[in-house]
């Protein structure tokens, strides 16, 4: 197959839906992790297909959903400030702080403007050499060869005025502790294919030996998911654990080795909070002592801060496959794309955003 519309053919998909309930003999529970997939999951109605034994479970791969609430309320307290210009992907602007958040701090006068990548931010600071312009850097692996990008070039130019308010997680650590957590139910991962792209599928192959878990690394479109479902199907059914490629039109063993070259020459590895979740040992980026004069932590002495989520968002549990969005009870009553009480409802990555778009009238009958 090499063209988008046969990786959306439904006499395909039907064709993979019915070799997985040939292929399955047990009940298995397997998660996808990342956003993009849970959305192809639920608006192709995906889970429908398969047998009533297979269950999915959703995983921590929204970035917007794990930026710690306290990093929103840094962005917030910055944009307020009259001296900077904050800069952020769209996403970001609805995503619930304790208080507010960007696009409220953006109605009361604050100068938020929104990018498609931080290159632009480096241009907005070159054109605005009296201002403060910081960049909102979240993502997993697959926006943090960019965002290094934008570190690397400012500190190139000895750019002043720009800095980086640094959020980044990364996937393998967050499968390992969803595996050495006592409610772990995972059978099987569909790993995410645009990090996989970055980090190439070696990344993954210590969680497979350690665990002997099943690990597919998956697409997006809907034949890809039906397409790593049987593969971790097969891969179960007989007892083994394998880590394993669907995804091989975009991700190679290696990765982008010059993508890698430039995340590691800026950011290190360190502990890093998830929102709802907790602090996962070595599951985060920081940036490297080199490029402290572009971390808006210390350019502005933001300190650590600690705050609590909603007691209502069951957003954590969510998060970890525990529970779907529709056990919440505050699911499309109190909590709902235009008034979220946590940030799943609200990224266009977050189960909850993609429960309410294509099944909140189902749960409703
Ligand atoms: S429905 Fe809203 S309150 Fe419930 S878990 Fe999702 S984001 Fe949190």
């Amino acid at each position: 197959m090499k063209y988008l519309d046969e990786y959306r053919d439904h006499r395909i998909a039907r064709v993979l839906a019915a070799e997985i309930v040939q292929s399955t003999t047990r009940p298995w529970v397997l998660m996808e992790i990342c956003g993009g997939q849970t959305h192809t999951i639920m608006r192709y109605g995906i889970d429908e297909l398969l047998p009533r034994g297979i269950e999915i479970v959703h995983g921590p791969g929204c970035p917007v959903c794990v930026t710690p609430l306290e990093t929103v309320d840094k962005a917030i307290a910055l944009a307020l400030r009259s001296d900077v210009i904050l800069v952020s992907y769209g996403d970001m602007l609805r995503v619930p702080g304790s208080h507010s958040d960007l696009f409220r701090a953006k109605a009361q006068g604050a100068d938020v403007r929104i990018a498609y990548s931080p290159t632009e931010a480096v241009k907005i600071a070159r054109s605005n050499p009296d201002r403060k312009v910081v960049f909102l850097a979240i993502g997993f692996e697959t926006t943090a060869p960019a965002n290094a990008m934008a570190a690397w070039q400012a500190r190139r130019e000895g750019l002043p005025n720009f800095s980086l308010l640094v959020s980044h997680v990364l996937v393998p650590p967050a499968i390992r502790a969803l595996m050495v957590s006592g409610n772990n139910r995972v059978q099987g991962f569909i790993a995410p294919g645009h990090v996989c792209t970055v980090v190439g599928c070696k990344e993954y192959e210590d969680l497979v030996r350690d665990f002997r878990v099943p690990i597919v690394v998956g697409g997006f479109e809907p034949v890809d998911i039906l397409e790593a479902v049987l593969m971790l199907v097969r891969q179960l059914e007989a007892g083994e654990a394998k880590l394993e490629n669907q995804y091989v039109r975009s991700v190679s063993y290696q990765g982008n080795i010059s993508a890698q070259q430039i995340m590691a020459e800026v950011f290190e590895v360190a502990d890093q909070k998830w929102r709802g979740i907790g602090l996962i040992p070595q599951s985060g980026l920081r940036l490297r002592d080199e490029y402290a004069a572009y971390d808006a932590n210390l350019v502005f002495d933001l300190g650590e801060i600690t705050v609590d989520e909603p007691a209502e968002c069951i957003s954590a549990q969510v998060l970890q496959g525990l529970k779907k969005p529709t056990d919440c009870p505050a699911f499309g009553m109190r909590c709902t794309p235009e008034n979220p009480l946590g940030a799943p409802m609200v990224s266009t990555e977050g189960a909850c955003a993609a429960y309410y778009h294509y099944r909140r009238h189902a749960v409703a009958k």
